[in-house]
Protein backbone atom coordinates (compact mmCIF):
# COMPACT_ATOMS: atom_id res chain seq x y z
CA UNK A 1 0.00 0.00 0.00
CA UNK A 2 1.41 3.38 -0.99
CA UNK A 3 1.70 5.73 2.20
CA UNK A 4 1.06 9.39 2.45
CA UNK A 5 4.54 11.48 3.15
CA UNK A 6 4.19 12.72 6.69
CA UNK A 7 4.47 16.49 6.37
CA UNK A 8 8.04 18.03 7.84
CA UNK A 9 7.89 19.70 10.80
CA UNK A 10 11.33 20.93 10.01
CA UNK A 11 13.63 21.78 7.22
CA UNK A 12 14.75 18.19 5.55
CA UNK A 13 18.15 19.35 5.35
CA UNK A 14 18.54 20.55 9.19
CA UNK A 15 17.85 17.26 10.48
CA UNK A 16 20.77 15.44 12.34
CA UNK A 17 19.44 11.59 10.75
CA UNK A 18 18.67 11.05 7.10
CA UNK A 19 14.64 10.81 6.83
CA UNK A 20 12.90 10.46 3.82
CA UNK A 21 9.37 11.92 3.49
CA UNK A 22 7.85 8.98 5.03
CA UNK A 23 9.23 9.14 8.10
CA UNK A 24 11.65 6.15 7.39
CA UNK A 25 15.13 6.95 9.12
CA UNK A 26 18.04 5.51 6.68
CA UNK A 27 20.93 4.57 8.36
CA UNK A 28 22.26 1.51 6.16
CA UNK A 29 24.30 1.95 2.94
CA UNK A 30 25.12 -0.76 0.85
CA UNK A 31 28.46 0.18 -1.65
CA UNK A 32 29.11 -1.16 -5.00
CA UNK A 33 32.45 -1.50 -5.47
CA UNK A 34 32.27 -2.27 -8.58
CA UNK A 35 29.99 -3.42 -11.59
CA UNK A 36 32.43 -6.11 -12.82
CA UNK A 37 32.01 -10.02 -11.44
CA UNK A 38 34.00 -12.84 -11.73
CA UNK A 39 30.94 -15.08 -12.28
CA UNK A 40 28.05 -14.49 -14.49
CA UNK A 41 24.75 -15.78 -12.54
CA UNK A 42 22.12 -16.59 -14.78
CA UNK A 43 19.76 -14.58 -12.70
CA UNK A 44 21.26 -11.55 -12.13
CA UNK A 45 23.29 -10.92 -15.95
CA UNK A 46 22.16 -11.51 -19.22
CA UNK A 47 24.65 -14.48 -20.86
CA UNK A 48 25.71 -11.93 -23.55
CA UNK A 49 26.13 -8.05 -24.39
CA UNK A 50 27.35 -6.80 -20.57
CA UNK A 51 29.11 -3.95 -20.79
CA UNK A 52 31.53 -2.65 -17.79
CA UNK A 53 32.01 0.82 -16.84
CA UNK A 54 34.83 2.29 -17.78
CA UNK A 55 37.20 3.10 -14.57
CA UNK A 56 37.61 6.62 -14.86
CA UNK A 57 33.74 6.54 -14.09
CA UNK A 58 33.57 4.56 -11.17
CA UNK A 59 34.64 6.46 -7.50
CA UNK A 60 38.27 6.43 -6.76
CA UNK A 61 39.29 5.28 -3.34
CA UNK A 62 39.89 8.75 -1.84
CA UNK A 63 35.96 9.36 -3.55
CA UNK A 64 34.35 6.61 -1.83
CA UNK A 65 36.05 7.05 1.49
CA UNK A 66 34.90 10.55 1.40
CA UNK A 67 31.44 9.92 1.42
CA UNK A 68 31.13 6.74 3.46
CA UNK A 69 32.54 9.86 5.88
CA UNK A 70 29.44 11.72 4.98
CA UNK A 71 27.46 9.30 5.37
CA UNK A 72 28.23 8.40 8.83
CA UNK A 73 27.75 12.21 9.73
CA UNK A 74 23.86 11.70 9.18
CA UNK A 75 23.55 8.68 11.62
CA UNK A 76 24.70 5.86 9.24
CA UNK A 77 26.45 3.10 10.81
CA UNK A 78 25.72 -0.11 8.98
CA UNK A 79 27.40 -0.56 5.84
CA UNK A 80 27.88 -3.59 3.55
CA UNK A 81 30.38 -3.93 0.57
CA UNK A 82 29.17 -5.73 -2.87
CA UNK A 83 29.13 -5.23 -6.54
CA UNK A 84 29.54 -6.98 -8.86
CA UNK A 85 32.11 -8.80 -6.76
CA UNK A 86 33.68 -6.78 -4.40
CA UNK A 87 36.83 -8.84 -4.24
CA UNK A 88 37.79 -8.24 -7.57
CA UNK A 89 37.98 -4.38 -6.92
CA UNK A 90 41.70 -3.45 -5.87
CA UNK A 91 42.79 -2.19 -3.06
CA UNK A 92 40.04 -4.10 -1.06
CA UNK A 93 41.96 -4.72 2.38
CA UNK A 94 42.60 -0.99 2.55
CA UNK A 95 39.11 0.25 1.41
CA UNK A 96 37.97 -2.10 4.32
CA UNK A 97 40.88 -0.83 6.27
CA UNK A 98 39.72 2.72 5.42
CA UNK A 99 36.09 2.57 6.04
CA UNK A 100 36.62 1.07 10.22
CA UNK A 101 38.94 3.93 10.21
CA UNK A 102 35.59 6.11 10.31
CA UNK A 103 34.11 6.37 13.55
CA UNK A 104 30.51 5.49 13.72
CA UNK A 105 30.97 2.64 11.27
CA UNK A 106 29.73 -0.27 13.72
CA UNK A 107 28.81 -2.81 11.09
CA UNK A 108 30.69 -3.62 7.99
CA UNK A 109 29.95 -6.44 6.25
CA UNK A 110 30.27 -7.51 2.79
CA UNK A 111 28.23 -9.70 0.00
CA UNK A 112 30.24 -11.98 -1.85
CA UNK A 113 30.76 -15.09 -4.14
CA UNK A 114 33.26 -16.26 -1.95
CA UNK A 115 35.52 -17.13 -5.24
CA UNK A 116 38.43 -15.75 -3.91
CA UNK A 117 37.80 -15.61 -0.35
CA UNK A 118 39.84 -18.06 0.56
CA UNK A 119 43.03 -16.02 -0.02
CA UNK A 120 42.20 -12.79 1.99
CA UNK A 121 39.71 -13.64 4.22
CA UNK A 122 41.80 -13.50 7.17
CA UNK A 123 43.45 -9.95 6.01
CA UNK A 124 40.12 -8.38 5.41
CA UNK A 125 39.30 -9.65 9.42
CA UNK A 126 42.05 -7.81 10.10
CA UNK A 127 41.32 -4.79 8.14
CA UNK A 128 37.60 -4.51 10.06
CA UNK A 129 35.76 -6.07 8.01
CA UNK A 130 33.16 -8.03 10.72
CA UNK A 131 31.10 -10.75 8.31
CA UNK A 132 30.19 -11.93 5.19
CA UNK A 133 27.46 -12.89 3.30
CA UNK A 134 27.69 -15.42 0.38
CA UNK A 135 25.64 -16.34 -2.47
CA UNK A 136 25.86 -19.80 -3.72
CA UNK A 137 22.61 -21.60 -4.81
CA UNK A 138 23.55 -25.59 -5.27
CA UNK A 139 25.71 -27.61 -3.77
CA UNK A 140 25.90 -29.64 -6.96
CA UNK A 141 29.10 -28.82 -8.96
CA UNK A 142 27.82 -29.15 -12.20
CA UNK A 143 24.66 -27.39 -11.83
CA UNK A 144 26.73 -24.79 -9.66
CA UNK A 145 28.43 -24.06 -13.25
CA UNK A 146 25.84 -23.87 -14.90
CA UNK A 147 23.91 -21.36 -12.55
CA UNK A 148 27.00 -19.09 -12.70
CA UNK A 149 28.06 -19.89 -16.25
CA UNK A 150 31.63 -20.81 -15.18
CA UNK A 151 32.22 -21.05 -11.45
CA UNK A 152 33.94 -23.70 -9.42
CA UNK A 153 32.28 -24.80 -6.84
CA UNK A 154 35.29 -26.17 -4.52
CA UNK A 155 36.65 -22.53 -4.54
CA UNK A 156 33.81 -21.28 -3.28
CA UNK A 157 33.64 -23.75 -0.52
CA UNK A 158 37.17 -22.99 0.31
CA UNK A 159 36.01 -19.43 0.75
CA UNK A 160 33.41 -20.36 2.79
CA UNK A 161 35.73 -21.93 5.01
CA UNK A 162 38.14 -19.89 4.98
CA UNK A 163 35.79 -17.11 6.26
CA UNK A 164 34.37 -18.84 9.10
CA UNK A 165 37.56 -19.90 10.22
CA UNK A 166 38.81 -16.29 10.14
CA UNK A 167 36.02 -15.27 12.12
CA UNK A 168 34.08 -13.18 9.52
CA UNK A 169 30.69 -14.31 11.05
CA UNK A 170 27.70 -15.15 11.87
CA UNK A 171 28.01 -16.59 8.01
CA UNK A 172 24.87 -15.98 5.99
CA UNK A 173 24.38 -18.22 2.53
CA UNK A 174 22.17 -16.43 0.17
CA UNK A 175 20.39 -18.53 -2.46
CA UNK A 176 18.21 -17.35 -4.81
CA UNK A 177 15.38 -20.61 -5.97
CA UNK A 178 14.16 -20.86 -9.30
CA UNK A 179 12.05 -22.80 -11.17
CA UNK A 180 13.75 -26.40 -12.41
CA UNK A 181 17.04 -24.99 -12.21
CA UNK A 182 17.72 -25.51 -7.79
CA UNK A 183 13.74 -25.22 -6.14
CA UNK A 184 14.55 -29.63 -5.94
CA UNK A 185 18.05 -28.81 -3.78
CA UNK A 186 16.62 -26.35 -1.04
CA UNK A 187 15.78 -29.42 1.42
CA UNK A 188 20.60 -29.89 0.64
CA UNK A 189 20.95 -26.15 1.77
CA UNK A 190 18.86 -25.88 4.38
CA UNK A 191 20.57 -29.11 6.01
CA UNK A 192 23.80 -27.03 6.49
CA UNK A 193 22.15 -25.33 9.31
CA UNK A 194 21.54 -29.12 11.19
CA UNK A 195 25.32 -29.01 11.75
CA UNK A 196 26.68 -25.27 10.93
CA UNK A 197 25.56 -22.32 13.25
CA UNK A 198 25.03 -20.37 9.65
CA UNK A 199 21.98 -18.61 8.61
CA UNK A 200 20.89 -20.22 5.08
CA UNK A 201 18.34 -17.80 3.11
CA UNK A 202 15.97 -18.20 0.65
CA UNK A 203 15.56 -15.66 -1.95
CA UNK A 204 13.00 -14.59 -4.63
CA UNK A 205 14.52 -13.26 -7.62
CA UNK A 206 13.58 -9.91 -8.47
CA UNK A 207 12.81 -8.32 -11.91
CA UNK A 208 16.78 -6.42 -12.93
CA UNK A 209 16.96 -5.56 -16.10
CA UNK A 210 19.13 -8.54 -18.37
CA UNK A 211 17.06 -10.57 -16.45
CA UNK A 212 13.39 -10.01 -16.69
CA UNK A 213 12.32 -13.59 -18.69
CA UNK A 214 14.00 -15.68 -15.83
CA UNK A 215 12.27 -13.48 -13.25
CA UNK A 216 8.91 -14.46 -15.65
CA UNK A 217 9.50 -17.78 -15.93
CA UNK A 218 11.00 -19.26 -12.74
CA UNK A 219 9.81 -16.91 -9.43
CA UNK A 220 9.29 -19.65 -6.85
CA UNK A 221 7.77 -17.93 -3.61
CA UNK A 222 8.94 -17.89 -0.34
CA UNK A 223 5.54 -19.81 0.57
CA UNK A 224 6.48 -22.61 -1.89
CA UNK A 225 10.56 -23.43 -0.48
CA UNK A 226 8.96 -22.97 3.01
CA UNK A 227 6.17 -26.06 2.24
CA UNK A 228 9.03 -27.78 0.40
CA UNK A 229 11.00 -27.59 3.70
CA UNK A 230 8.36 -28.60 6.55
CA UNK A 231 7.77 -31.56 3.50
CA UNK A 232 11.18 -33.00 4.82
CA UNK A 233 11.85 -31.61 8.15
CA UNK A 234 8.30 -31.09 9.33
CA UNK A 235 7.27 -27.89 10.58
CA UNK A 236 10.06 -24.89 10.92
CA UNK A 237 10.39 -23.13 14.44
CA UNK A 238 9.93 -19.11 14.41
CA UNK A 239 13.00 -17.67 15.83
CA UNK A 240 12.68 -13.74 16.65
CA UNK A 241 14.52 -11.67 14.11
CA UNK A 242 15.40 -7.91 13.60
CA UNK A 243 12.75 -6.37 12.75
CA UNK A 244 14.70 -3.96 9.76
CA UNK A 245 16.35 -7.20 8.30
CA UNK A 246 14.07 -8.44 5.30
CA UNK A 247 14.76 -11.99 6.32
CA UNK A 248 12.39 -13.94 7.89
CA UNK A 249 13.91 -16.59 10.61
CA UNK A 250 13.13 -19.89 10.67
CA UNK A 251 14.93 -23.20 12.70
CA UNK A 252 14.69 -26.70 11.65
CA UNK A 253 13.85 -28.10 15.14
CA UNK A 254 17.08 -28.93 16.84
CA UNK A 255 19.36 -27.33 14.20
CA UNK A 256 22.55 -25.26 15.46
CA UNK A 257 21.75 -22.63 12.37
CA UNK A 258 18.63 -20.60 10.70
CA UNK A 259 16.88 -20.30 7.90
CA UNK A 260 15.63 -16.80 6.68
CA UNK A 261 13.33 -16.33 3.54
CA UNK A 262 13.58 -13.00 2.04
CA UNK A 263 10.24 -12.31 -0.13
CA UNK A 264 10.63 -9.06 -2.08
CA UNK A 265 8.02 -9.86 -4.21
CA UNK A 266 5.29 -11.72 -2.08
CA UNK A 267 6.07 -9.98 1.07
CA UNK A 268 7.64 -7.02 0.57
CA UNK A 269 9.22 -4.90 2.99
CA UNK A 270 9.30 -1.67 1.94
CA UNK A 271 7.88 0.05 5.29
CA UNK A 272 10.64 -1.05 7.41
CA UNK A 273 13.45 -0.06 5.24
CA UNK A 274 16.04 1.84 6.29
CA UNK A 275 18.53 1.46 3.64
CA UNK A 276 19.98 3.16 0.20
CA UNK A 277 22.82 2.13 -2.25
CA UNK A 278 25.82 4.16 -3.48
CA UNK A 279 26.69 2.74 -7.02
CA UNK A 280 30.66 1.93 -7.99
CA UNK A 281 29.92 5.27 -10.19
CA UNK A 282 28.59 7.44 -7.65
CA UNK A 283 25.07 7.27 -7.60
CA UNK A 284 23.12 7.22 -4.53
CA UNK A 285 20.60 4.54 -5.55
CA UNK A 286 17.25 5.57 -3.33
CA UNK A 287 15.44 1.94 -4.00
CA UNK A 288 17.01 -1.37 -5.50
CA UNK A 289 14.33 -1.48 -7.75
CA UNK A 290 13.55 2.09 -9.20
CA UNK A 291 15.51 3.89 -11.50
CA UNK A 292 15.39 7.00 -8.98
CA UNK A 293 19.64 8.44 -7.97
CA UNK A 294 21.34 11.55 -7.56
CA UNK A 295 25.12 11.81 -9.08
CA UNK A 296 27.24 12.36 -6.39
CA UNK A 297 30.53 11.76 -8.35
CA UNK A 298 29.54 14.58 -10.47
CA UNK A 299 29.12 17.18 -7.65
CA UNK A 300 32.77 15.90 -6.30
CA UNK A 301 34.33 15.81 -9.08
CA UNK A 302 32.65 19.44 -9.81
CA UNK A 303 34.15 20.58 -5.93
CA UNK A 304 31.17 20.32 -3.70
CA UNK A 305 31.84 21.00 -0.31
CA UNK A 306 31.24 18.70 2.94
CA UNK A 307 28.08 20.77 3.31
CA UNK A 308 27.05 21.26 -0.37
CA UNK A 309 27.23 17.35 -0.74
CA UNK A 310 25.74 16.58 3.20
CA UNK A 311 22.51 18.40 1.56
CA UNK A 312 22.33 16.64 -1.52
CA UNK A 313 22.11 13.28 0.52
CA UNK A 314 19.47 14.62 2.58
CA UNK A 315 17.76 16.33 -0.33
CA UNK A 316 17.94 12.89 -2.42
CA UNK A 317 16.99 10.80 0.93
CA UNK A 318 14.29 12.56 1.36
CA UNK A 319 13.00 11.82 -1.78
CA UNK A 320 12.96 8.43 -1.60
CA UNK A 321 10.55 5.95 -3.07
CA UNK A 322 7.70 4.64 -0.64
CA UNK A 323 8.20 1.28 -2.37
CA UNK A 324 9.51 -1.16 -5.09
CA UNK A 325 6.16 -1.04 -7.35
CA UNK A 326 6.84 -4.63 -8.50
CA UNK A 327 3.12 -5.36 -8.23
CA UNK A 328 2.24 -2.43 -10.04
CA UNK A 329 4.65 -3.44 -13.09
CA UNK A 330 7.72 -0.61 -12.05
CA UNK A 331 10.71 -2.13 -13.69
CA UNK A 332 14.16 -0.38 -14.07
CA UNK A 333 14.95 -0.87 -17.54
CA UNK A 334 18.63 0.91 -17.44
CA UNK A 335 20.44 -0.65 -14.58
CA UNK A 336 20.73 -4.81 -13.94
CA UNK A 337 21.30 -6.19 -10.50
CA UNK A 338 25.64 -5.94 -10.87
CA UNK A 339 25.22 -2.38 -11.77
CA UNK A 340 23.14 -1.12 -8.92
CA UNK A 341 24.69 -3.29 -6.07
CA UNK A 342 22.61 -6.39 -4.41
N1 LIG B 1 28.84 -10.92 -6.43
C1 LIG B 1 28.34 -10.87 -5.09
C2 LIG B 1 27.51 -12.09 -4.78
O1 LIG B 1 27.43 -12.98 -5.62
O2 LIG B 1 26.98 -12.18 -3.67
C3 LIG B 1 27.62 -9.59 -4.71
C4 LIG B 1 26.71 -8.97 -5.71
S1 LIG B 1 25.23 -9.88 -6.02
C5 LIG B 1 24.45 -8.80 -7.16
C6 LIG B 1 24.35 -9.62 -4.51
C7 LIG B 1 23.17 -10.50 -4.26
O3 LIG B 1 22.17 -10.24 -5.22
C8 LIG B 1 23.47 -11.99 -4.33
O4 LIG B 1 23.05 -12.61 -3.14
C9 LIG B 1 22.63 -12.45 -5.50
O5 LIG B 1 22.16 -13.76 -5.31
C10 LIG B 1 21.51 -11.44 -5.50
N2 LIG B 1 20.83 -11.30 -6.77
C11 LIG B 1 21.35 -11.04 -7.98
N3 LIG B 1 20.40 -10.95 -8.93
C12 LIG B 1 19.23 -11.13 -8.29
C13 LIG B 1 17.86 -11.13 -8.71
N4 LIG B 1 17.52 -10.93 -9.98
N5 LIG B 1 16.91 -11.32 -7.77
C14 LIG B 1 17.25 -11.54 -6.48
N6 LIG B 1 18.50 -11.53 -6.01
C15 LIG B 1 19.48 -11.35 -6.92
Amino acid sequence: MVQAPILPTMNAASAAAARDAFGRRMSYLRISLTDRCNFRCLYCMPAVGMKFQPRDELLTDAELLRLIGLFTKMGFDKFRLTGGEPTVRPHLVDIVRGIKAHKGVRELSMTTNALLLGRNAADLKAAGLDRVNVSIDTLDPVKFKMMTRGGRLDLVWQGIEAADAAGLRPIKLNSVVLKEHNDHEVEQLAELTLTRDWQVRFLEIMPMEGVGMVYDERLVTSEETKLRLEARFGPLEPVEADAADPARLWRIPGARGTIGFISPISAPFCEACNRVRLTADGMLRLCLLRPDEVNLRDRLRAGASDDDLLAELRGGIWRKPWGHGVAEGERDTVRGMSQIGG
